[in-house]
């Protein structure tokens, strides 16, 4: 059997070297901490690693950066509260809570369990940002096409298997090309961005807005009929046709046109789309500056 009170020494060139040594506990903790990059399932393993050393009842974690707010257990009288650092980089703010006092000796040693936390942290931040920066389009800051395929997939399932309605709009900017030929690439990229602003300024919360290509955007709307779709379609198209983009000297109409589509039982994630794409060129043909629903 292990004595868990033991000092291990870590078998390495660098450690024989220094003879550095670790509580066997810790090193336990660290292993622990080195399996996953996913923050709540970070806190969660510390959480459970520490519990025997620093008996607590819950804890709250807090990543601005991310969003995120995370809490387990029952909320107490007592509780340590840490901003996590590594370097100038944030890694969030951990609360610890019970409901009896922390002695002096808890907390010392919980600072020094703290430390363990701070590494796998910085890995998830990185890999976090790393996935961040692979699913957002630079331009417009909104989600890519990569992410449109993920979460179209993802909402469909749901959809099918909750049996709850899902609808798609895409969005076209009308006669963009002239845009770029008349005030230059420069131009047509703020525009871009600009539209991108709009498009989330006329959607719900839970709506997500993507850049699917060129000057073509997709707004995936879970939980939404094709009544629903059509009103938050007319929405962002008000709210572009509203604007006006002020370049330089230059004040600029921009139009779009749209199409609607609602998740019918035999569709797939590509005749959704196409439907959606459809819908969008009979707008065009109508006259652009609408909204057609397939
Ligand atoms: P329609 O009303 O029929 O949609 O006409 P349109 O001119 O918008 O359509 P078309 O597909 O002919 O032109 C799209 C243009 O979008 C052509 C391309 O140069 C431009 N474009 C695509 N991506 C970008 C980009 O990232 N930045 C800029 N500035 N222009 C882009
Ligand atoms: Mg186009
Ligand atoms: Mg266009």
């Amino acid at each position: 059997m292990i004595n868990k009170s033991a000092h291990l020494a870590i078998v390495s060139k660098n450690t024989l070297e220094t003879k550095k040594s670790v509580d066997l506990n810790d090193y336990f903790i660290s292993s622990a901490l080195q399996t996953t990059l996913e923050f709540n399932e970070l806190i969660a393993i510390f959480s459970n690693k520490i519990q025997s050393t620093i008996p607590h009842s819950g804890y709250e974690y807090e990543n601005e950066t991310f969003g995120l707010s995370i809490n387990s257990g029952i909320a107490t009288r007592h509780s340590f509260t840490y901003a996590l650092k590594f370097e100038d980089q944030s890694l969030g703010e951990l609360k610890i809570m019970r409901n009896s006092r922390f002695l002096q000796a808890e907390i010392k040693k919980l600072e020094t369990l703290l430390v363990l936390l701070c590494y796998p942290l910085r890995n998830a931040t990185l890999f976090h940002h790393a996935l961040k920066m692979a699913y957002t389009d630079p331009l417009t800051k909104v989600s890519n096409r990569t992410a449109f395929n993920d979460t179209l997939n993802r909402e469909l399932q749901l959809a099918k298997r909750n049996h709850r309605q899902l609808s798609v709009i895409f969005l076209d900017i009308d006669h963009f090309k002239v845009l770029n030929d008349s005030y230059g690439h420069a131009c047509g990229d703020f525009a871009l961005s600009s539209v991108a602003s709009w498009i989330k300024q006329a959607i719900r919360e839970t709506d997500i807005v993507f850049r699917y290509g060129g000057e073509e955007f997709v707004v995936v709307l879970s939980d939404t009929n094709k009544e629903g779709a059509e009103i938050i379609a007319e929405r962002i198209r008000n709210e572009i046709n509203s604007h006006t983009l002020a370049y330089g000297t230059n004040v600029l109409d921009i139009t779009a046109s749209l199409g609607v589509s609602t998740l019918q039982v035999d569709d797939t994630g590509t005749s959704l789309v196409q439907r959606a794409d459809h819908a969008m060129y009979l707008a065009k043909q109508n006259g652009r500056n609408q909204v057609k629903a397939a």
